[in-house]
């Protein structure tokens, strides 16, 4: 079943006007039409199974029909990355939306290659990906900011995973494992040119963080990123039993 994620609120009987790139999408690539069913979510009022109203020329319109799933949120779990190469933010925009994260955040550090990125861009890959997952909803992408000015207001009852490749960190399962997941959670991911030391001390001293360990090997971003969301999901998150 085709799954949309739109803006508009959700209610029963009240038609919705999708997107010129959706409509495309529906008629021209899915070849969709009037009567056909979709599912619709917004991030608020949950999952629709929804009937296309109409594709005409302009915006298609599709009217929710009953809601089949009731909103929920998943742990309140954020990736602090740095940037990285275009193709390889992109990669973990979609597999971190595709692991659950409520907000993806990106940090600009003194061996980041990157200053500005394209957020619209990536927030279309973070939709697509949502959309695909099933998930109800779409994670925030904030950002970029600087890592001292993210650091400089770190809330304290926020625990920061701190994935540190410099080797005297333990394994990260062995530290989290024996936190609560009640606890809101950000793991960082450094630069490919990872931290300069300077910035290592400064997020070692913040009081909620957890240096975690990744293995002997040092891992890309983007592979350090997926590693990290998933021993998180499997220790604390919606992978448990
Ligand atoms: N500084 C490294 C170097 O020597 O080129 C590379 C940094 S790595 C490509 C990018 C980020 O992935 C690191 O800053 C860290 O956050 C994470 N990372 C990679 N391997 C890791 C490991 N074995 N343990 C913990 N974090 C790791």
């Amino acid at each position: 079943m085709i799954r949309l994620f739109v803006p508009d609120d959700l209610t029963a009987g009240r038609p919705v006007a999708l997107s010129a790139a959706q409509s495309h999408y529906l008629r021209d690539v899915m070849r969709r039409s009037a009567g056909d069913d979709v599912v619709l979510f917004n991030g608020r009022d949950g999952e629709w199974l929804s009937t296309i109203a109409a594709t005409g020329r302009r915006a298609a319109e599709v009217t929710p029909r009953e809601r089949t799933r009731p909103q929920t949120h998943g742990a309140d779990l954020e990736l602090v990355v740095a940037l990285v190469k275009r193709a390889r933010l992109e990669t973990i925009v979609e597999k971190a939306t595709e692991l659950g994260v409520r907000r993806i955040r990106l940090a600009t550090t003194r061996f980041t290659q990157a200053e500005r990125t394209n957020v619209g861009r990536l927030s279309a890959i973070a939709v697509e990906a949502a959309e695909q997952t099933g998930r109800l909803d779409v994670p925030e992408i904030a950002g970029p900011a600087r890592l001292d000015a993210i650091l400089d207001t770190w809330p304290p009852d926020r625990r920061l995973i701190f994935c540190d490749e410099a080797g005297d960190a333990p394994p990260m399962l062995e530290v989290i494992a024996p936190t609560t997941s009640a606890m809101a959670a950000s793991i960082l991911i450094g630069p490919e040119g990872g931290f300069a030391p300077d910035e290592r001390a400064k997020i070692r001293a913040l009081r909620s963080v957890i240096p975690v360990s990744l293995g002997p090997r040092i891992l890309r971003a983007d592979t350090a990123a997926i590693a990290a969301l998933s021993l998180w999901q499997a220790a604390l998150g919606d992978w448990r039993p």
